[in-house]
């Protein structure tokens, strides 16, 4: 059915600019909760998604206590929850990460980490909780770290000098204590996946590293992220179109906790990709965010819909 025209792109939740009936994605099973363990991180990459930085604390470091209750309420609704993912910033910036990496698996789910694998992590007393978490609960516990190309220079070009090299110092730490390691890339630098795993694949084998470079949940190759680009929006008819399902988008079966400063609870939003915008804020408890999400965002177009990206393992 065919509405009123609105005068810009993402601006009704139920309709496009051409008047079509916007695409909504029904949440099918919460298997995955992420927490957003903090904006802080020790570097400042170029495309940062969620601009993190060393000074942005704009989402502030969450705490044992507030994942607790999160926790609490997945075991109360019996919600199918498998999964708990970590993601920053750098989540081992957090005061709490070990602790919350055990409260997550002590209670049974599997806890991926995001992390760039540099010194946050290489703390003496992180290293020793992850080889105690690792000895106990190995294999509950994937750490995913950010390597965003195979070829050094270009790595360097987006998070900065000399970091290809830390975060290879930290995957070869990981390695050596077997803890498990996956990876995420980024697709822009490479117009052909294939040369790209391949040459992952000759990176990992240079290293001794256990990661598939041919398993897409092992090596994540990420779209590019552009605030500005032009897009088109995505309406009820692209699905079929398109040939995609509203059932792989991240939307469809996870959810993201945040802390904002100065906010007395944190809140639950639709996905990773959107912690600032209040459309995408379902509230401060799971039960209330248990619902549809128009996908009323360019990021929902571009890194979704057309990208075919997703942050679980
Ligand atoms: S390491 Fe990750 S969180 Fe930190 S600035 Fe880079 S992309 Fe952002
Ligand atoms: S950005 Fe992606 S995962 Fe997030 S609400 Fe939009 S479509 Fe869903």
């Amino acid at each position: 059915m065919i509405r009123s025209v609105s005068l810009n792109k993402f601006n009704n939740p139920d309709y496009t600019i051409s008047g079509e009936r916007r695409a909504k994605v029904e949440l099918k099973s919460l298997k995955t909760l992420w927490f957003n363990t903090g904006t802080l991180c020790n570097i400042e990459c170029k495309n940062c998604y969620i601009q993190s930085s060393p000074t942005n604390d704009d989402l502030v470091y969450i705490k044992v206590a507030e994942v607790q209750k999160f926790i609490n309420e997945i075991l109360k609704l019996s919600l199918p929850v498998q999964e708990i993912g970590l993601t920053g910033g750098e989540p081992f910036m957090n005061p709490d990460i070990t602790k919350i990496i055990e409260l997550c698996v002590c209670e049974g789910f599997n806890v991926l980490v995001l992390s760039n694998a540099m010194a946050p992590m290489m703390r003496k007393k992180i290293k020793s909780d992850l080889i105690k978490l690792n000895d106990q609960f190995g294999d509950q516990i994937v750490i995913r770290v950010s390597l965003d190309h195979w070829d050094c220079v270009k790595h360097d070009a987006e998070r900065g000098l000399g970091t290809f090299e830390k975060t290879i110092e930290g995957m070869r730490w990981l390695n050596e204590h077997n803890i498990k390691m996956a990876v995420a890339g980024r697709s822009e630098f490479s117009d052909n996946e294939q040369t790209a795993r391949m040459a992952y694949e000759e990176l990992f084998r240079l290293h001794n590293f256990k990661i598939d470079a041919f398993n897409p949940s092992e090596t994540v190759l990420f779209p590019e992220l552009e605030e500005n680009a032009e897009v088109p929006e995505i309406t009820e008819s692209c699905w079929n179109i398109l040939n995609k399902s509203p059932n792989d988008l991240m939307c469809s079966n996870s959810r993201m906790v945040v802390k904002r400063k100065r906010a007395s609870l944190p809140s639950v939003v639709a996905c990773t990709l959107l912690p600032y915008d209040p459309e995408f804020d379902l509230g401060t408890e799971l039960k209330n965010s248990l619902k549809d999400v128009a996908l009323n965002h360019v990021h929902c177009s571009k890194f979704c819909v057309l990208g075919g990206a997703s942050c679980s393992a």
